[in-house]
């Protein structure tokens, strides 16, 4: 007897409910919708649909997958970030929800026309930058990545995205060989999980994300200790930054930042309250006023 896409929900639902999965009814969806074909709205719109035996088989196939904890992002292939869905392999990190605050306040200050230039350090799947460039037509980004394999995918997501005459993607060390006063607007989302956090995370990320992409060393704080002193280097005066942090890291990289020379340092809260990001400006050239004689 085949299933239909109703069907195929609730029993994809109770077994990944039955797994302890965190959050099965969107996981459910998501697979149903990859494995049958269907858009969002055939669900509801058309629920007695019968799968095809190729599509069961394919669910199936899913269910397994997530049951032993790879995540949705992997099996499909893909994941929505801001108003863009980028294409993601196990060599990036999955774009998170925390990560869209960048983003936001970004924007906020990034005036529609603005002919900006923009730095991502640790580019990965291009979340960050791709985002950005698609809301700001008259932008261009570089986006660095030390993966090669990461910015296959950055280069993969610009080229549908149509923002591969946009974006540059060079692979390197953070800021090394890069010339000084150059960017309007640095952002960034370094690796910051201390080495022995590692092994508490939930498997999704622990087996299946690049360490590459999170380990931020002994106290996590590894990276902002090269990134800070480097971003203001790169910045323009008057240009801006934005780094992700971990939730109990504002006070360490808030200082690393000030003692780097930023201003007007502040952190950033993420939709659940957490402390996530920390922006700041380079010192502006000074303004001198010439009096008329
Ligand atoms: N926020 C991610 C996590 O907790 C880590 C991202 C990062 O290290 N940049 O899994």
């Amino acid at each position: 007897m085949s299933l239909n896409l109703l069907q195929a929900w609730q029993s994809a639902k109770k077994r990944l409910e039955t797994a302890g999965l965190s959050g099965p009814v969107i996981d459910a969806r998501l697979l149903v919708e990859a494995a049958a074909d269907a858009t969002r709205a055939d669900i509801v719109a058309d629920p007695y649909r019968a799968l095809t035996p190729e599509q069961e088989a394919r669910l199936e196939d899913y269910l397994n997958r997530r049951e032993h904890r790879e995540p949705v992002s992997h099996i499909l292939g893909r994941k929505g970030f801001w108003k863009i869905m980028l294409n993601v392999t196990p060599d990036v990190l999955t774009p998170r929800p925390d990560t869209e605050t960048v983003v936001e306040w970004v924007l906020r200050d990034f005036p529609e026309h603005a002919a900006w230039s923009v730095l991502d350090l640790g580019v990965g799947s291009g979340a960050i930058i791709l985002s950005i460039l698609a809301e700001r037509p008259a932008a261009k980004g570089l986006g660095i990545d030390v993966s090669e394999e990461a910015l296959a995918v950055a280069r993969d997501n610009a080229a549908h995205l149509g923002l591969a005459g946009r974006l540059a993607l060079l692979r390197g060390d953070w800021t090394a060989g890069l010339e000084g006063d150059r960017f309007d607007l640095v952002v960034s989302n370094p690796p910051y999980i201390a080495s022995h956090v590692i092994e508490t995370l939930e498997p999704e990320v622990r087996d299946h994300e690049p360490r590459l992409a999170l380990e931020g060393g002994d106290d996590g704080l590894m990276h902002y200790r090269t990134l800070a002193p480097e971003i203001l280097r790169v910045l323009k005066p008057g240009g801006r930054f934005a780094v992700e942090i971990g939730f109990d890291q504002k006070d360490a990289v808030e200082a690393l930042f000030r003692e780097a020379g930023a201003q007007g340092v502040q952190t950033l809260k993420d939709l659940g309250e957490r402390d996530r990001v920390v922006a700041g400006v380079k010192k502006p050239l000074e303004t001198k006023v010439r009096l008329a004689s």
